[in-house]
């Protein structure tokens, strides 16, 4: 990289990417999102916090599975910068992380707010909502004190 080289900071992805397609199990997080809100799961037999939508608990095996609302802060667990991506319609590079919720699970998303070259594990974060295409709300994450 030239010394001239200004750093892309990371953006949300423009229409035309590949959308989610909600299931049963998934619908009430998309809700969520187009809400404001990011959802996940809690098992009220156990307390384990599950990202993954499911009917029973991976703990415990308990049914008494119950939806609830994130503060959406957590760290950077692990991630990766994609400089090619899978279809052109992704705007590149991008970072995909895996975020450490402070309510103890993991999910998957983007960072943007800043360049790529600025991630690191244990990175705080913070969730940040942004439409992509009519009605579908992505949750992306951004460091902390550059929430958008
Ligand atoms: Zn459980």
């Amino acid at each position: 990289m030239s010394e001239n080289t200004i750093a892309t900071v990371l953006a949300p992805q423009r229409a035309g990417i590949p959308l989610p397609t909600p299931s049963v199990l998934s619908q009430p997080f998309w809700e969520g999102c187009a809400l404001g809100e990011l959802r996940y799961q809690r098992c009220t037999a156990c307390g384990r916090a599950e990202f993954d939508p499911n009917r029973l608990c991976r703990g415990c095996g308990s049914d008494a599975l119950d939806w609830q609302v994130s503060a959406g802060r957590g760290t950077v667990y692990s991630y990766t910068e994609v400089v090619r991506p899978q279809t052109p319609a992704f705007t590149s590079p991008y970072v995909v992380l895996i975020v450490e919720l402070d309510e103890g699970y993991h999910m998957v998303s983007n960072l943007i707010g800043c360049p790529a070259s600025d991630v690191r594990i244990g990175l705080p974060v913070q969730v940040s909502f942004h439409e992509v295409d009519d009605g579908v709300v992505l949750p992306y994450f951004a460091p902390e004190d550059q929430r958008q």
